[in-house]
């Protein structure tokens, strides 16, 4: 009894300091903007640029650059909520699939290629480490704010509350989003991340919407007559999980690796937002280009932060340890060579080492 009071009262004393927090005007988020450029394509504009090409409306500079903040260092546990209407749908096979073998694949070490400002990589290792049904709590059109209640009902139903966590809130078609200022799921972005201070951590979170709910705006036109897993909802909210954990792991407090620009800030995956690389048929005849577990995927490319950076769907270099090279890499100044473990597959180096013509992929509004 007397444990369970000392829990009590210290709960109390926590809550007490988490909502003056949450009094506090929140960090800005950072969105995943819809892919205008694919489907100018498919319906016939004569838009010169190719399928999946960086969208217009912003500009992303020829490096990422380092701002001083923490990057995730320690294994990521990602959370899984469900909101809204899942019942029979693969999707909560695929995503959990993917996220298990995730951690230490080709596709997620390019993000080991990000460090903090003592030279400790992002962690090579992604875990599933717990999921959790919410049969909308929050209703079927929600807030910025909302997204953030969806976490803490979690948190009240068995997810614990943990640092080295990143919650997603992955909501069914049916669902509507919008944030605070104005712009919409579906109509400006497909997904986004940012973190709140909660019981005295820095929660990290994400959005990421059904694309079955708009695929035109959220899922790459490559899967419209199949995809890799046969559920294209599901298949197009893994490209859209792994850009937000991509940048989660890297500027997890969007005060590490980003760069700004007029339209917002730019961070590492955002700078191959919509573009896939080399790719290859999959079983079932669909397009993949990123191989997890036994399953293949269509995943968008990510930024390495090697050399003066450039996009890429896989990397196998390791950490060198050397002063001068992986522990002094910055964004700009990394002279560091050539990659010597680049895996190439179907996605060649010649085509994945040259910098991309433009990187202006971001329209982000925040
Ligand atoms: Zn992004």
């Amino acid at each position: 009894m007397r444990q369970f009071l000392l829990v009590t009262l210290s709960l109390a004393a926590c809550s007490t300091s988490a909502e003056r927090e949450e009094a506090q005007e929140p960090p800005p988020i950072a969105v995943y903007p819809i892919q205008p450029a694919a489907r100018l394509e498919q319906s016939g504009s004569t838009s010169s640029r190719r399928a999946d090409a960086p969208a217009s409306g912003g500009s992303c500079a020829t490096s990422i650059g380092y701002h001083g903040g923490p990057v995730m260092t320690n294994a990521i546990k990602v959370y899984l909520i469900w909101y809204g209407s899942w019942a029979g749908n693969s999707a909560q096979t695929i995503i959990p699939d993917m996220i298990r073998t995730l951690g230490g694949s080709p596709r997620w070490k390019i993000d080991t290629t990000f460090t903090n400002g003592g030279g400790t990589a992002v962690n090579a290792g992604v875990q599933l480490a717990g999921q959790f049904n919410d049969a909308y709590s929050q209703g079927s059109a929600l807030s910025q704010g909302a997204v953030f209640q969806v976490v803490r009902h979690a948190f009240s139903g068995g997810l614990p509350v943990d640092p080295s966590g990143v919650y997603y809130v992955l909501t069914s078609a049916d669902v509507s989003q919008t944030n605070s200022d104005g712009t919409t799921f579906c109509g400006n972005y497909c997904g986004w991340h940012t973190w709140q201070s909660y019981l005295l951590f820095p929660i990290k979170f994400s959005f990421v919407g059904n694309g079955d709910r708009c695929p035109s705006s959220c899922i790459s036109s490559r899967l419209d007559a199949g995809s890799p897993n046969g559920n294209r909802g599901a298949d197009g909210m893994a490209s859209v999980i792994v850009h937000e954990l991509d940048e989660t792991a890297t500027d997890p407090q969007i005060n590490a690796w980003y760069t700004s620009t007029p339209n917002g800030i730019c961070e590492n995956a955002d700078n191959c937002a919509w573009t896939f690389g080399g790719t290859w048929p999959s079983a079932n005849g669909s397009t993949a280009n990123a191989h997890l577990g036994g399953r293949d995927f269509l995943i968008q490319r990510d930024w390495a932060n090697y050399g003066t950076g450039y996009c890429t769907t896989s990397w196998a270099g390791t950490y060198d340890g050397t002063a001068g090279q992986w522990s002094g890499c910055r964004g700009t100044g990394c002279n560091v060579g050539t990659p010597a473990g680049l895996v190439g597959g179907s996605d060649p180096m010649k085509t994945e080492s040259r910098p991309m013509p433009t990187k202006s992929v971001v329209d982000l509004r925040t």
